[in-house]
């Protein structure tokens, strides 16, 4: 028997922290501060991979840096990347989408929570109407570029855009959704059991039918899990009119970035809405939904509960519920007692509102 083995501590979650660019700079520092003010046993070693760096030395991902994080990481903390200065937006795609892609971290898993009935924007409704989450595929759709263009600049130029769509990728993305509702309860501790996937199949024949027979497939092993599906045109619609009605949704690349927003909206705004990129079982990086917002950026103006939030989504996702569930409750607290930036009402700036919510973590 391995006695040394048994008296260890449990070794310290390891997070790499990548604020990126824009307001990434502003909100993942608060983040840090407010998982450190609840106590998360966590050692952070931050990059500095986005523009700054990209512009000084063309360097978007360092040689290794993606096995790196794999190997060397338990969970990855990123703000946002996207810099004027940097028109092809190259680093942000090699940094961003590398790291979906290469890590292979293809449940992009987007909750949608109203914390309070003022921040949305439909009459009537309240905290606990607004309460899915949306799945989106992560890994392939028409984010692999895959397409081209051709006589460019000339009266008949063709421009094609291809929607990879793989059985295995289709496969894992619906079953990780009926496995999320065996997982996780609402926030009023219903179970979840609905899964609704969304698509466009009436137009997009040949993807539409390869997620449709997949879905029917998958969901019948979860018999006591409810398949529903819904248009994605018809779930925008939906989604405004009646929100209680959903519970998961799991869709593709595009529709999941497209509905995201829209529900973000739901929520009280961009500055609101967190995510995590994830694989079962690797090391999986967690982000906000917003991007880097240049017209706010550099401002102490953005909203830092999106990251924050975020970063409660990766301490729960590590095994930490405690101090994530001080964060959330702490944020929600913010929200009420108005102490937010001005997105969602408040008179207090980004550094402001991240330093309220972790004295606020420090004394529960
Ligand atoms: P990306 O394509 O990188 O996701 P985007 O084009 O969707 O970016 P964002 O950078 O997310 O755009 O932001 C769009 C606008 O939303 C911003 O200019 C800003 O007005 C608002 N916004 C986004 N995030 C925040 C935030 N955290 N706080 C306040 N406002 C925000």
């Amino acid at each position: 028997m391995d006695s040394k083995k048994e008296t260890q501590a449990p070794r310290k979650k390891r997070i790499a922290v990548i604020p990126g660019d824009g307001i990434g700079q502003e909100v993942v520092p608060q983040a840090v501060k407010v998982m450190q003010a609840a106590g998360a046993d966590v050692d952070l070693t931050t990059f500095d991979w986005g523009a700054d760096r990209y512009l000084r030395d063309q360097v978007t991902v360092p040689a290794d840096g993606f096995a790196m994080l794999g190997r060397d990481f338990d969970a990855i903390l990123v703000g946002a990347f996207g810099d004027p200065r940097v028109k092809t937006n190259i680093h942000a795609k090699e940094i961003l989408l590398g790291m979906r892609f290469k890590m292979d971290l293809y449940a992009n898993v987007r909750p949608v929570r109203l914390l309070d009935a003022a921040l949305c924007p439909l009459k009537g409704v309240e905290p606990k109407d607004v309460d899915f989450v949306v799945l989106r595929e992560n890994t392939e759709g028409v984010y692999t570029d895959a397409g081209g263009v051709f006589k460019q600049g000339t009266p008949d130029e063709i421009a094609t855009q291809e929607d990879i769509n793989t059985r295995k990728g289709v496969e894992r993305i619906i079953r990780y959704a009926f496995e999320y509702c065996e997982r996780h309860t609402k926030l009023d501790g219903s179970p979840r059991n609905r899964v609704l996937m969304c698509d466009k199949s009436n137009a997009m024949t040949h993807a539409g039918s390869l997620w449709q027979r997949v879905f029917k497939e998958v969901s019948g092993e979860y018999p006591q899990i409810t398949a529903q599906h819904m248009y994605v045109d018809a779930l925008c619609m939906q989604m405004v009119r009646d929100p209680r009605q959903f519970d998961v949704i799991v869709t593709n690349n595009m529709f999941g970035d497209i509905i995201t927003d829209l529900a973000a909206g739901l929520q009280g705004g961009l500055g609101m809405a967190a995510s995590g990129n994830i694989h079962p079982g690797k090391t999986s990086m967690f982000e906000p939904v917003h991007g880097s917002a240049p017209p706010i950026a550099g401002k102490n103006m953005a909203n830092p509960f999106g990251a924050i939030l975020t970063a409660a989504m990766m301490l729960a996702h590590l095994g930490m519920a405690v101090e994530a569930a001080k964060i959330e409750a702490a944020v929600l607290e913010a929200v009420r007692q108005k102490k937010t930036t001005q997105d969602i009402g408040g008179p207090l700036g980004t550094r402001e509102a991240g330093e309220w919510v972790a004295n606020q973590v420090s004394h529960t």
